[in-house]
């Protein structure tokens, strides 16, 4: 249903509800979960966070909310009987100036409905963030989604003006990329992400080059200089986590990802036309947001901790504990290689110790090359001991002994998925 005249609140209003499924911005929206900061923000500004774990405000917007696709997770889809509307490239613009003048938002995520032809729609958003940048003088963040189906000469174009790039592979594999959502391809989307990996490189080659060219010839554009993203969504479709932590391994590594994002499966509100449910769809309560969560630990392992992703499951073991995070189920199925000497072990074998982050580990062998390390310094570096001290010695001496798995395992547990929240912390 279309309507003819819409003023901008009511557009805003059903453009960013419309955008809040989409978590490959690792954005919340202010009243959902972890958004814990007490402040009343216009619709549609919802808070997400940088690599260092800042917390930055986003206007996070569709262009559009009408869909020729019909992917059945999607509360935009084409058989949706929902209210449609659009912006104009002029609107978007005011907008997004309006509340970054104001302070409401420190960036914009535009995403966008296929009203039209891929490219025609990639256009509208790129001339969006062009028009910011280059008429309007806004200086903010912007990550721009990728059309599935874009041409490879407007996901170089797209570049130039966002800091981010994204093209969502949405599920782990083609099989039930056809189910779901028929009119995608998984060859397609990997294709955008080839590209987009390609031109971040090759733009910075030129970069270097430029530098010793002679006085004046010293610049070179910038392509998404914040990378590209990605989002999975969890539970929707029958993969199990061996399957999904698979293939962010094979992402992060062929393309050079800087986030995979992970979306539990959200029972979509919006019946088809008729009022019936989607009969391909699993029919569950709620969000799996306990998956959703140990995804993302086990994420952590893969980009910070150097595990592979058949270290953290294997085939006898395709789905991720719910109530143990990943590093410390790793650690009970391999207590071989435990307790660990903090005075002898390397930097690489610090890391898989529980409650062991990057950091601590860092401070752990600077430490250790001026003094002796002890217990108490070692919470003071940072170390989780409630769960190293099963798995560490120092000088020889225990806190506690790996003797009994299932003793630490219950006492390691968390009943309740614990936190439920992007993680930011080390563990
Ligand atoms: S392409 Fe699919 S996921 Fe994207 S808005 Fe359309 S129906 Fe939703």
């Amino acid at each position: 249903m279309y309507s003819i005249v819409m003023d901008l609140g009511e557009k805003i209003s059903i453009l960013a509800g419309a955008a809040k499924f989409d978590a490959s911005c690792a954005s919340s929206g202010s009243t959902g979960r972890g958004a814990a900061f007490g402040l009343a923000k216009p619709a549609g500004v919802c808070h997400s966070w940088t690599e260092d774990g800042r917390c930055v405000s986003l206007l996070k917007v569709l262009f559009s909310n009408t869909c020729r696709f019909d992917c059945a997770y999607c509360v935009n889809r084409a058989s949706a009987d929902i209210k449609r509307t659009s912006f104009t490239v002029d609107e978007l613009v005011e907008l997004t100036l309006q509340f970054y003048r104001r302070n409401y938002i420190e960036g914009l995520f535009l995403s966008s409905g296929i009203f039209a032809d891929p490219d025609m729609v990639m256009e509208k958003l790129i001339e969006t963030a062009k028009k910011l940048r280059t008429e309007a003088g806004y200086g903010g963040y912007i990550h721009l989604k990728i059309i599935p189906g874009t041409g490879e000469k407007l996901i170089r174009r797209a570049g130039l003006y966002a800091d981010r790039l994204s093209a969502n592979i949405e599920l782990p594999t083609d099989r039930s990329l056809q189910t779901l959502a028929p009119q995608k391809s998984g060859k397609v989307i990997l294709g955008a992400m080839e590209e987009v990996a390609g031109a971040g490189a090759q733009f910075e080659e030129d970069r270097r080059r430029i530098r010793f060219l002679p006085r004046g010839k010293t610049s070179a554009p910038v392509f998404a200089p914040a990378g590209q993203s990605t989002q999975i969504i969890v539970g929707a479709s029958p993969e199990d986590d061996r399957q999904i932590i698979s293939l962010s391994g094979a992402l992060y590594r062929k393309f050079s990802l800087r986030r995979v994002y992970y979306s539990a499966f959200v029972p979509v509100g919006a019946p088809v036309r008729g009022g019936v449910s989607d009969p391909r769809l699993p029919d569950i309560p709620g969000p799996p947001l306990v998956r959703e969560h140990r995804l993302y630990q086990a994420d952590w392992l893969l980009r910070f901790y150097h595990f592979s992703p058949d270290e953290i499951l294997d085939q006898s073991t395709p789905f991720l504990d719910p109530h143990l995070d990943p590093k410390t189920a790793w650690a009970l199925k391999n207590l071989d290689q435990f307790p660990l000497e903090l005075n002898a072990a390397d930097y690489e074998a610090l890391l898989r110790v529980p409650g062991i982050g990057a950091k601590s580990a860092r401070r752990i062998l600077e430490v250790r090359r001026s003094r002796s390390l002890s217990f108490d310094g070692l919470r003071r570096l940072g170390v989780v001991l409630k769960r190293a001290r099963y798995f560490i010695t120092l000088a020889g001496s225990f806190l506690d002994r790996p003797d009994d798995p299932r003793r630490i395992r219950r006492i390691l547990s968390d009943s309740d998925g614990a936190g439920l929240q992007i993680p930011l912390f080390e563990f």
